[in-house]
This record gives C-alpha cells, sequence and structure tokens, in this order.
C-alpha cells in the first residue's frame, strides 16, 4: 500500500504578496487522512477545499472562493505539496493571497521539507485517467490521457525569441519535481507588468520574484535557473491547477499555449465525466513497477 502523507508539524513563513504588494502570514498544518488540501483566512471560519468547483478567477492566476472569502495565487504553492505527494494539509493564510515567495515553488518545497513529511495509516487515492480529455480553444490545447504515471508536457510558444515553439516534458515517476520544476519562476512582460502595476494589480510584482522579459532577452541580473525555466514554469502551475481535481491524476497531461484558465476547464471535463477516470486507492501488488504504483516515484522519495 502507498500510505497517504501530511506535515510532520505546523510550519510558518511570511511573504509578500503579489497583487496587494503587502506582507503576508502563511501557516501550513497537518491535516487528517482524507481531508485533502483546506484553505482558510486567519481569524475567519469558512473553510475552502482545494477542489475546483471553489475555483473563483484564473484571471493572472487561480483564486478560490467560498461564502464570499476568497484567496488567489494557491497555484504555486498546491503544486509544491501535489509535487512532494502531500495528500492532506490545511493551509491558514493572513491575507486574500498566497505569498509570491520567489515567484517559484522552491521556497514552499523548503517549507515543508522543514515541517518534514509524515506518513499516514490509510492508503493514498487517485484519479486513474480511463479515456482522453481535451479542451481546445483556438490554438491553445490541452488533455488528459491514459498512463501508468504521471506525466506533463508543455509546448510554449509566444512571439518572442526566447519562447517560441519551447517543449519540455517530465516523468514524474523518474524525474524529481524538486530538482527539475520546484526552481523554476513565473515570467512576465516589463511592458504587461507596467500596465497591470497601472491598474493596481502585480504591486507586489518585481524581478526579486519574476523572470522580467523586455522584447529580447531575460532582464534578471541573474540570469535563468534553467535553461527552459519558463516551460518548467508552466509545468509547476499545471501540477498545482491539476491537483484542484482534489486527488493526484495518474495519466498524461499534454498543453499547448494553455494557462490557468485551460486548465481549470479541463478539471472540470474531466471531473464532469465519469466513464472518463476512475478513483482508486495505490495498493501495490507484487510484480508491479513501481512506477505505476508510485506515480511521484522519483518526487516522494526524495521528499522524506
Ligand atoms: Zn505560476
Amino acid at each position: 500500500m502507498i500510505p497517504q502523507r501530511t506535515l510532520n508539524r505546523a510550519i510558518h513563513c511570511g511573504g509578500i504578496g503579489l497583487h496587494s504588494g503587502k506582507k503576508i502570514e502563511l501557516t501550513l498544518y497537518p491535516a487528517a487522512e482524507n481531508s485533502g488540501v483546506t484553505f482558510i483566512r486567519s481569524g475567519q471560519t469558512v473553510e475552502i477545499p482545494a477542489k475546483s468547483e471553489f475555483v473563483v478567477d484564473t484571471r493572472l492566476c487561480t483564486t478560490l472562493g467560498r461564502d464570499g472569502v476568497t484567496i488567489s495565487t494557491v497555484e504555486h504553492l498546491l503544486s509544491a505539496l501535489a509535487g512532494l505527494g502531500v495528500d492532506n494539509a490545511r493551509i491558514e493564510v493572513g491575507g486574500g493571497e498566497i505569498p509570491i515567495m520567489d515567484g517559484s515553488a522552491a521556497p514552499f518545497v523548503f517549507l515543508i521539507q522543514c515541517a518534514g513529511i509524515r506518513e499516514q495509516k490509510a492508503a493514498k487515492k487517485v484519479i486513474r485517467i480511463l479515456r482522453k480529455v481535451a479542451i481546445e480553444d483556438g490554438d491553445k490545447h490541452c488533455a488528459l490521457r491514459p498512463a501508468s504515471g504521471f506525466r506533463v508536457s508543455y509546448l510554449l510558444d509566444y512571439d518572442h525569441p526566447l519562447l517560441n515553439n519551447r517543449h519540455v516534458s517530465i516523468d514524474f515517476s523518474r524525474q524529481a519535481y524538486t530538482r527539475e520544476v520546484s526552481r523554476a519562476r513565473t515570467f512576465g512582460f516589463l511592458h504587461e507588468i507596467e500596465a497591470l502595476q497601472k491598474a493596481g494589480l502585480a504591486l507586489g510584482g518585481s524581478l526579486e520574484n519574476a523572470i522580467g522579459l523586455d522584447s529580447y532577452r531575460v532582464v534578471n541580473e541573474g540570469g535563468l535557473r534553467y535553461q527552459d525555466e519558463c516551460v518548467r514554469h508552466k509545468i509547476l502551475d499545471t501540477l498545482g491547477d491539476l491537483s484542484l481535481a482534489g486527488l493526484p491524476i495518474v495519466g498524461a497531461f499534454e498543453g499547448a499555449r494553455t494557462g490557468h484558465a485551460c486548465n481549470h476547464q479541463l478539471v472540470e471535463a474531466l471531473l464532469a465525466d465519469p466513464s472518463a477516470y476512475r478513483v482508486e486507492s495505490l495498493v501495490r501488488s507484487p510484480g508491479d513497477r513501481e512506477e505505476v504504483a508510485q506515480p511521484f516515484a522519483a518526487s516522494a522519495a526524495a521528499a522524506l
């Protein structure tokens, strides 16, 4: 049996909100088996499960909401939890958005690793994809297909010399999330960031928490962390967005030119079609290959 996992203890950090530019406190707590990931705003009682039905906005970032309470920019933290194979956690946040940290998931990976990960008694549950589900919107498309492990392939194709026709594929049963994906930062074009800030958005955005691009190049002094960092960030985002299905997915994701909105539509389309998936417990039988039993084998091993 592959057990469910939660944090070993509570852990706290603080950071700047990308949209508000204000300091925000964040605390991660262990949570009971089968409770999944839930968000709560400090001092409030409304619990918002990290599930697709609570997505209220997908412009710029993924925002969850319930009964008038919203929490934005959940995707990088959710990506870190998914990438490390954490099934259950309670997340308390002191403001309306998860702090942006350095624009990647690496600070959340560090936080979770500092808290430690504990195995629980119940078997891990997954959503196994049984047949293809796809979303198409002009030249954007994304799909989930049956596969024995968990793979994400992404094509980034902007009209920009660094971002045209860039393709990366990660097989999470063999490649570690922490090493291959978690450090990839979000990115933005300088003229778009300026326009957003004039509109009172992305007030916390800076080269401390994003890759900045002008028409030709990366403007950050330190350059890139991965040669194809922007595509890897899209894969990072995808993990966070797919985790809103409520359980880890066993299957293969392919995306081209898509973002949070398309990912959300894909998860909704999947959950709306019970013939496209099956919820099952990860019980390994003799003779199973490791990657069949543990779609996050490489990352899960690295995290413990
Ligand atoms: Zn992102």
